[in-house]
């Protein structure tokens, strides 16, 4: 029986099903982040794929690299390659009517492995957040897990990156999932959402702002006066998106005069320099612990 404080959404099966496309899309990217590619290329790929398959892209496919830890989408002109050596992070969101799937891991891209340190102490970091997800638990032993399976490789966990709560059409909802202990007193409550997303450095373990990137989001509803920018708003609510995906031109001149309406997501990039490897599910609080929604088997 639901708790009387139970928060499951009315249309599980949308929030199911964005998972299943989104870890399918993720694993898509992996496979194809090979020497030579075009991160543009790759981009249009899985976002593709994720559209073909009864769902449409929650954000801009994020493929930041090395010490880019989050937030880098290529623009429409993006010249630059995949290249032997980089970590790149595939971080990819599927959403159905606005239930919204939040999922990424790591590769070395061209078969190297210099840096599966990094990236095992992200997978571990999630998988042991995952096991510590209670209904009605504390956030805090979570982070506490992520924290200690990133420390026992080793390495630090990003600080001050975190998972989050999703809602309806809000990918960043109220609660914060911190990769390090000590940060929340809240608690985890049956039927919610959310994204536990660990990164793992050989840095200082922080993020700084890198330049203002290609992901940008409605911070309101501009309202009908501007037909072009309404059909915008319609089409991605408050959804972070990209003008890359937006060809039509009086929709694009309708975005450029709207810079004031409209959040830029800076790159974020670790304070060290350090090399960063992160992994996410979306996972839905459930009576007797996680129901990750982004699996893939
Ligand atoms: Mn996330
Ligand atoms: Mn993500």
């Amino acid at each position: 029986m639901k708790s009387p404080t139970s928060r499951y959404p009315a249309d599980l099966d949308h929030w199911r099903a964005a998972g299943r496309v989104a870890g399918e899309a993720r694993e898509l990217g992996l496979s194809l982040a090979r020497p030579g590619m075009l991160r543009r290329e790759l981009a249009e790929r899985v976002e593709g794929y994720i559209r073909d398959h009864g769902a449409a892209p929650a954000f801009p496919a994020n493929l930041s690299r090395n010490s880019e830890a989050a937030h880098y989408t290529p623009s429409a002109d993006d010249p630059e390659p995949l290249q032997a050596g980089d970590l790149l992070k595939v971080d990819v969101g599927a959403h159905i009517e606005g239930a919204i799937a939040d999922t990424a891991a790591t590769v070395e891209v061209g078969g190297t492995h210099r840096y599966d340190n990094l990236v095992r102490a992200a997978r571990e970091g999630l998988e042991a957040g995952i096991r510590a997800v209670r209904p009605g638990g504390p956030i805090d032993a979570v982070s506490r897990a992520v924290e200690a399976a990133v420390h026992a490789r080793g390495l630090k966990p990003i600080r001050d990156l975190t998972g989050h709560s999703i809602e309806r059409y809000l990918l960043h909802a109220g609660k914060s999932i911190p990769n390090v202990a000590g940060f929340t007193d809240r608690r985890l409550e049956e039927g919610e959402v959310v994204a536990i997303e660990p990164f793992a450095t050989n840095g200082v373990g922080s993020i700084a702002n890198g330049p203002f990137g290609h992901i940008v989001r409605f911070r309101s509803d501009p309202g009908a006066a501007d037909p072009a920018l309404a059909a915008l708003f319609h089409r991605f609510r408050t959804l972070p998106f990209t003008a890359r995906w937006v060809t039509d031109p009086a929709e694009a001149a309708a975005l450029g005069r709207a810079r004031r309406l409209l959040q830029t997501y800076p790159v974020f990039v670790e304070a060290g320099r350090g090399w960063v490897a992160q992994a996410e599910h979306t996972v839905l609080v459930g009576a007797s612990g996680a129901e990750v929604l982004t699996a893939t088997r």
